[in-house]
């Protein structure tokens, strides 16, 4: 893996519950700040389609709303970032990492920056169920969304609280509309010093 991605470039990452707004606010930020995001649901749905034994693995997690083991997810993630690291750009990670061996693996192959920003969007769960039952994507059933719930409480939260007391996190209610949640994102990566990471032909 080489390093990634250039010292300038930002790299982000969104963390919170299934139906937080991950994606929404993942590519809010991305397009003010100029960088791709980058959703690690999707890199897996995508392999999910092939029809190969990895493929079929990969669907049988995400149909059951279980997290898809970490050398599998890394594997993507990796090639992915590389991919993105020839351009020399930063990034906006949406729904990684998950568990603290992501986040450890992380902080290993983009050493010896760290990561930017690391937000928690927070809602309640019956919030996000609501939200998630109304999408209907296929794993959006609501015996999926309760696995993939506890999947969070289980694994997540104790990555949200080692971030948290590392003072690396911050968290933002994400309960609110669209475009308040991104108001508070885009201050909160100002207030970390890093108004210069957003885009001058978007700074108005
Ligand atoms: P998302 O699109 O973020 O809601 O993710 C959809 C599904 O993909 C999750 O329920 C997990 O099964 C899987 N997934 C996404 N990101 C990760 C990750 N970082 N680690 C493990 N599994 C993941």
């Amino acid at each position: 893996m080489t390093a990634l991605p250039t010292d300038a470039a930002p790299i982000f990452a969104l963390v919170g519950r299934p139906g937080a707004g991950k994606g929404t606010q993942g590519r809010l930020l991305a397009e003010r700040v100029g960088v791709p995001t980058l959703s690690t649901g999707d890199l897996l749905r995508e392999a999910a389609e092939t029809s190969t034994p990895l493929g079929r693995t990969i669907e049988r997690y995400l149909s059951r709303g279980h997290l898809v083991p970490n050398r599998v997810v890394l594997e993507l993630l990796w090639t992915r970032l590389e991919e993105l690291s020839t351009y020399g750009c930063g990034v906006v990670l949406d729904g990684f990492p998950r568990n603290i061996r992501q986040a450890l693996a992380l902080d290993h192959v983009i050493s010896p920056r760290r990561l930017d920003l690391i937000v928690e969007l927070a809602v309640r769960q019956e919030v996000a169920t609501e939200r998630l039952l109304a999408r209907r994507r296929s794993d959006d059933g609501l015996e999926t969304i309760q696995r993939r719930m506890d999947a969070y409480d289980r694994t997540t939260v104790p990555m949200i609280e080692w971030f948290q007391q590392a003072g690396r996190l911050v968290r933002l209610e994400a309960h609110h509309p669209a475009e308040v949640v991104h108001r508070r994102l885009c201050e909160a990566v100002e207030s970390l010093g890093a108004s210069n990471v957003m885009s001058p032909r978007r700074q108005q």
